[in-house]
């Protein structure tokens, strides 16, 4: 901790989310965590640590990004031990126990795929998908803005991945492939594709909507559990709403059940729906 510490500058760290002008020995600025017009936010540099003279918060690098980010603090210390390249320890028998080596390739394997579902969308195979974008009034920008892709069936993800150099067991493990007898397939076949994705910009997961009139199956089906993706913490569209609190605040937030809720509320002009 000391070492990280030693190599992250707290300024920059901080400037991030708030500008900071320098005036005598201190930074200051605008404090993040209470309203105010007069800067009474101090951050020393020497010291590496920052107090607001309003509302009494202080502390060091790790507790301000906790705060900013909302984030445990193992994570926070992930965040800026990646920054400082530093390797982060490993822990053995907690949920942590799947090393962060693992859980990169796995974060690897879901952006190439949703690249690939992405580019899907636009060729000659992907009509249904389109047709049934265009009734719901899904334009060109909201596909881009969600990320939206098409699984043309159940081999064609694979072949890519397995191309890009992904293992069959890898796919699995990310939740995009299943097992039946020796044989792998896209549980995602046929589907239209939502990716989810984390506060950090990260692709952790996919929901699917199938295209089929009247499914004799649910609608839409979720990556279940993964090591990189936990149903019980993540929100849909957090990235969003993350960057719209950044751009111009956050007095409220909408929220929602389904995918194409979120979606129909950002073409309305509720981008804090999630
Ligand atoms: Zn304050």
């Amino acid at each position: 901790m000391d070492e990280l510490l030693s190599r992250t500058d707290l300024i920059t760290v901080i400037s991030r989310y708030v500008p900071l002008k320098k005036k005598g020995g201190n930074w200051w600025g605008c404090c993040p965590f209470h309203h105010e017009k007069e800067p009474s936010f101090a951050v020393n540099e020497q010291k590496q640590f920052y107090h607001c003279f309003g509302c009494k918060e202080s502390g060091n690098a790790v507790s301000f990004l906790q705060k900013m980010e909302n984030i445990e603090r193992f994570d926070a210390i992930k965040m800026l031990a990646a920054e400082a390249h530093m390797e982060m320890p490993h822990f053995e028998g907690n949920a942590e126990s799947v090393s962060q080596e693992k859980k990169n390739r796995l974060l690897a394997l879901l952006k190439d795929a949703a690249r690939h579902y992405y580019a899907n969308l636009s060729s000659d195979r992907a009509e249904p998908a389109r047709a049934y974008l265009e009734r719901r009034g899904v334009d060109e920008h909201l596909v881009k803005k969600f990320g939206l892709g098409y699984s043309i069936n159940g081999s064609e993800m694979l072949e890519y991945l397995r191309k890009r150099g992904y293992t069959n067991a890898e796919m699995k493990d990310a939740g995009i492939a299943e097992q039946k007898g020796d044989r792998y397939y896209d549980v995602y076949g046929g589907r239209l594709m939502f990716p989810i994705i984390n506060g950090f910009g990260e692709i952790i997961a996919f929901g699917g909507r199938t295209l089929e009139q009247n499914p004799g199956f649910a609608k839409y089906r979720n990556t279940s559990q993964t090591a990189v993706f936990d149903k019980s913490k993540a929100v849909y569209a957090i990235n969003l709403l993350k960057k719209r609190k950044q751009r111009q605040g956050l007095e409220y937030i909408v929220m929602t059940e389904g995918y194409m809720d979120v979606i129909a509320l950002h073409k309305g002009g509720f981008d804090m729906a999630v």
